[in-house]
């Protein structure tokens, strides 16, 4: 067993994403993962605006792990909005 499960599974997923990623492309990827997360009654949709861990700092939000546009997020997703963190 690997010291830290936390992180053995995050790449794991991390692993998963990419190689389905480069077969099926991002958005089905994604798509497919929010059906699949939703399925078991995860949020997927993470809310910044209700979020106690998410903040504001001028115009842009930093945005908490939880968030898709977290940069350690393990399905990372640029914000956009000239936000392009990668
Ligand atoms: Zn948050
Ligand atoms: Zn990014």
């Amino acid at each position: 067993m690997p010291q830290d499960p936390q992180q053995h599974l995050r790449m794991q997923v991390r692993r998963f994403w990419q190689q389905r990623q480069a077969e099926y492309g991002t958005i089905m990827v994604q798509e497919a993962f929010h059906h699949t997360l939703s399925d078991f009654g995860v949020e997927v949709e993470h809310n910044v605006f209700s979020c106690p861990d998410c903040w504001w700092e001028d115009r842009e939000v930093i945005y908490c792990p939880w968030s898709w546009n977290h940069h350690d997020h393990p399905f990372h997703e640029c914000p956009g909005m000239g936000q392009d963190c990668c």
